[in-house]
C-alpha cells in the first residue's frame, strides 16, 4: 500500500512536470506561502535497505529548493513571523518557512551551513526525551534489526509471522508490513515489542537517541545561533490522539516547560508527531491553542492560505522527501500544485 501511494505521488508530481500543468495552476493554487518540513539533512548513504529514506534530504537539494525560492524573490521568514503576517492578514510578499522534526544533529552539521549560506532562519521542533538521551526511535530501531537479521519472527495478536530478511526486497516487505502493525499498536505495547525486537536481535535501542539526537548541551549553543528557532514536538513523540486528554495535555505543556528550563528561550510553536489526521485533528487542534502555543503544524499536505489563519494550530506543510529530490521536481512542490492535487483542490484542510 504505501509503495501503491508512492508511485501514485510520484507519477503525479511527473505529469504535473511534463504537461506544465504546475505552471498554469500556480496563481490559483500557490497560497500565499508554504512551510517546508524537513527531518534529517546528511550526505546519501549506500544501501538498498533504506525505508526511512524518505525522512532525510541532502544537503544539496536543500540548497536547490533555497536557491529557487531565492530566484522567485520569496522571502523566507521565521514561524513567528509567518503567525504574525497572518494575524495581520499581511500578504504582500509570499513566504516560506523551513522547520525540521525531532532535533537531529545533522540539522547542525548540514543543515544550518546550507541555511547561513542564505541567511535563512529555521525551526527545529525538539522532542524533551531525545534531547534528554533516553527517547525511541522506534522507526529506526525498526530499521537497524531488520537490517541485521536474516529473518525475523513476531506473534502479532493470536498468529505469529516469520518473515525472511535476507534480501533487500524482504527486508522492505517485513518493515512495511511490522510498521504498520507498531502503529497500530497502544505506545507502551509499541514499545514493548520494539524492544523485544532489538532485544533479541541485538540491538542497542538506547543507543540510537544519543547517536542521532542533539542533547540539551549541544542544543544549547545550537539554540544560539540567531538563524535557528527551538519548537516543541511532545515528550515522548507519541501519537497524541491515541492519549487521554490529560495525558495529551501534558505531553504538549511538560515538554515545553523542559525545553524552556534547559535552554532558556520561550517555546511558542508546536508540531505535532506523525502530524497526520490519525494523530492530530480537532481535539489536538484545540489543545494545542489552550495550552498557549502560537502555531502548530502538521503532516497534511498544503500550501498556506489567509483562511489557515483561522486555523493557527492547524497548518499544513509541503514535505521535502527524500524520495523525491530530483532538482525539477522543485519547481512543482512550491507551485502547490501537487498539494493541491493531493488534497483534491481544498484550500484549507483543518477538521
Ligand atoms: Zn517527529
Amino acid at each position: 500500500m504505501k509503495q501503491f501511494r508512492n508511485t501514485v505521488i510520484r507519477a503525479g508530481l511527473e505529469v504535473l512536470y511534463f504537461s506544465g500543468a504546475h505552471i498554469l495552476l500556480r496563481p490559483i493554487f500557490s497560497g500565499v506561502g508554504a512551510v517546508f518540513m524537513l527531518h534529517h539533512v546528511r550526505p546519501p548513504r549506500d544501501g538498498d535497505f533504506q525505508p526511512n529514506r524518505h525522512l532525510e534530504v541532502t544537503p544539496q537539494f536543500l540548497r536547490a529548493v533555497l536557491t529557487h525560492l531565492k530566484s522567485r524573490d520569496i522571502d523566507i521568514i521565521t514561524m513567528d513571523e509567518a503567525h504574525d503576517r497572518l494575524r495581520t492578514k499581511n500578504f504582500a510578499r509570499r513566504f516560506a518557512c523551513f522547520t525540521f522534526d525531532d532535533g537531529y544533529r545533522d540539522n547542525r552539521d548540514h543543515a544550518l551551513p546550507v541555511m547561513r549560506e542564505f541567511a535563512a532562519p529555521f525551526m527545529v521542533y525538539v522532542t524533551s526525551d531525545f534531547a534528554e538521551g533516553t527517547g525511541r526511535l522506534w522507526w529506526v530501531a525498526l530499521e537497524r534489526t531488520i537490517a541485521k537479521a536474516s529473518s525475523i519472527e513476531v506473534t502479532m495478536g493470536d498468529a505469529t509471522a516469520r518473515f525472511d530478511t535476507k534480501t533487500a526486497s524482504g527486508k522492505h516487505a517485513a518493515y512495511d508490513r511490522l510498521h504498520d502493525w507498531l502503529r497500530s499498536l497502544p505506545a507502551h505495547d509499541m514499545q514493548r515489542e520494539v524492544s523485544a525486537l532489538c532485544a533479541r536481535h541485538g540491538v542497542d535501542e538506547e543507543a540510537i537517541c544519543r547517536d542521532l539526537c542533539l542533547s540539551w548541551d549541544e542544543l544549547k549553543s545550537f539554540a544560539a545561533d540567531p538563524l535557528v528557532a527551538i519548537g516543541g514536538h511532545t515528550i515522548t513523540h507519541c501519537n497524541l490522539a491515541q492519549q487521554s486528554e490529560e495525558a495529551a495535555g501534558e505531553e504538549l505543556t511538560v515538554s515545553r516547560s523542559r525545553i524552556e528550563e534547559k535552554l532558556q528561550r520561550p517555546v511558542l510553536h508546536l508540531a505535532y508527531p506523525y502530524g497526520d489526521r490519525n494523530a492530530a485533528a480537532t481535539r489536538e487542534f484545540a489543545l494545542a491553542s489552550t495550552t498557549g502555543y502560537k502555531t502548530a503544524v502538521t503532516t497534511r499536505p498544503g500550501m498556506i492560505f489567509p483562511e489557515n489563519a483561522d486555523h493557527l494550530t492547524a497548518l499544513p506543510r509541503v514535505s521535502l522527501n527524500g524520495r523525491y529530490q530530483e532538482a525539477r521536481i522543485v519547481p512543482v512542490l512550491t507551485s502547490g500544485a501537487a498539494t493541491a492535487m493531493w488534497n483534491g483542490f481544498r484550500r484549507v484542510d483543518a477538521a
